[in-house]
């Protein structure tokens, strides 16, 4: 005899695709319960605080609510607004700041264990599982000495704290070149150092006429097929194919993208293919332990660049399918 409340579902993150998903169970009668260790879209609250999506709203949008905005594309602020209003006209289940840190298996599905933000205990049951953790939390590392200095950070906020500084950007994206303007506009000394050896054609094409004048103008430093390798307190040593380069240097940003942490994943007995993905199937989006499914980036490989809101946003309604037609 168990003595705990079982839950159908419970989800894990409340990022853009978990909400998704929560709201296509809802839509066939399943309530699930998602477990956030922050709040709502928590991974959108830690954006740079004055970027735009790429994407146009119509493309971000959740549970059919429409998603209308001032300009072409949305603002971070606008963004959040958006989802918390979606979960809310949803009603959306959201137990925030609480963290899950492992699933066993039970005789009735699955056990979660974690804590609450005050670090004491919690479990929760549940029959079914939907990780949707994201990526945000654990940016790609540099590997090289001096990468734990104060003076690095993998997440850029706003430029105002740089003004007048000599900054590296380490990085050749989206974020990489949105985080350049901002900093060359208050002032910064910007060089940005890209291992690539021409401009990524992700870089979103509105921007990179603008990118690519202030380069001209000597505004902006670009170092194309070049890395740090060395990050030092009043420089850095930069490695191209002319040799080694000392810069003058008072902060980097290393701007090297995200990877998903499938730890949990793992020791639930979740495999991981040879290209560094979990096993799951797609059209389900089920994982090879049944009763785990995936939604969102959490599924993408290494890179995790394959897989956005866009996309993953659809992911909750192949979730239920394969639900229901286990069920009959
Ligand atoms: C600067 C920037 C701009 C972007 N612009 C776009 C765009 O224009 N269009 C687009 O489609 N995509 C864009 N993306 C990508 C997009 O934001 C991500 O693909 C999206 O956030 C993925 O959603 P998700 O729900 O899978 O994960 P996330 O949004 O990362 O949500 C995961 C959630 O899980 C929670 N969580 C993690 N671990 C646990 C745990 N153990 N217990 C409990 N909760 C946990 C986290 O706190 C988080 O709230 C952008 C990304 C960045 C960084």
């Amino acid at each position: 005899m168990t003595n705990h409340t079982i839950e159908h579902t419970i989800i894990i993150g409340a990022g853009p695709c978990g909400l998704a998903a929560a709201i296509e169970l809802q839509r066939e009668g399943i309530r699930p319960l998602i477990i956030e260790k922050r709040n709502i879209v928590h991974s959108i609250t830690q954006y740079p605080t004055y970027m735009h999506f790429f994407s146009s709203p119509e493309n971000l949008e959740i549970g059919d609510i429409p998603f209308t905005t001032a300009n072409d594309k949305p603002s971070r602020l606008e963004a959040l607004n958006y989802y918390r209003t979606a979960a809310q006209r949803h009603h959306v289940r959201v137990q925030p700041f609480e963290t899950v840190l492992s699933i066993t298996r039970t005789e009735e599905g699955f056990k979660l264990s974690g804590e609450d933000r005050f670090g004491s205990p919690r479990e929760r049951y549940c029959r079914h599982v939907i990780i949707a953790t994201g990526y945000f939390d654990h940016p790609n590392r540099l590997g090289i000495p001096g990468e734990e200095m104060d003076k690095v950070s993998h997440f850029f906020h706003e430029a105002h704290p740089y003004a007048g500084m000599e900054v590296a950007i380490i990085g050749g994206s989206n974020s990489a070149i949105d985080a350049a303007l901002e900093l060359e506009r208050v002032g910064a000394k910007v060089t940005v150092i890209y291992r690539g050896s021409h401009y990524s054609s992700s870089i979103k094409p509105w921007v990179r006429p603008t990118f690519e004048g202030k380069v001209a103008k000597g505004s902006i430093a670009m170092k194309f097929a070049s890395k740090v390798i060395e990050i030092a307190d009043t420089h850095v040593v930069v490695q191209h194919e002319g040799g080694e380069e000392q810069l003058a240097n008072d902060f980097i940003l290393a701007l090297t993208g995200f990877h998903p942490d499938r730890g949990f994943l793992m020791e639930t007995g979740v495999t991981m293919e040879a290209e560094g993905y979990p096993t799951f199937d797609e059209n389900t989006m089920e994982t090879n332990v049944p009763g785990i499914y995936l939604a969102g980036v959490v599924a993408s490989r290494h890179e995790a660049n394959e897989i956005f809101i866009e996309s993953g946003r659809f992911h909750g309604r192949k979730i239920v399918q394969h639900m229901l037609e286990q069920q009959k």
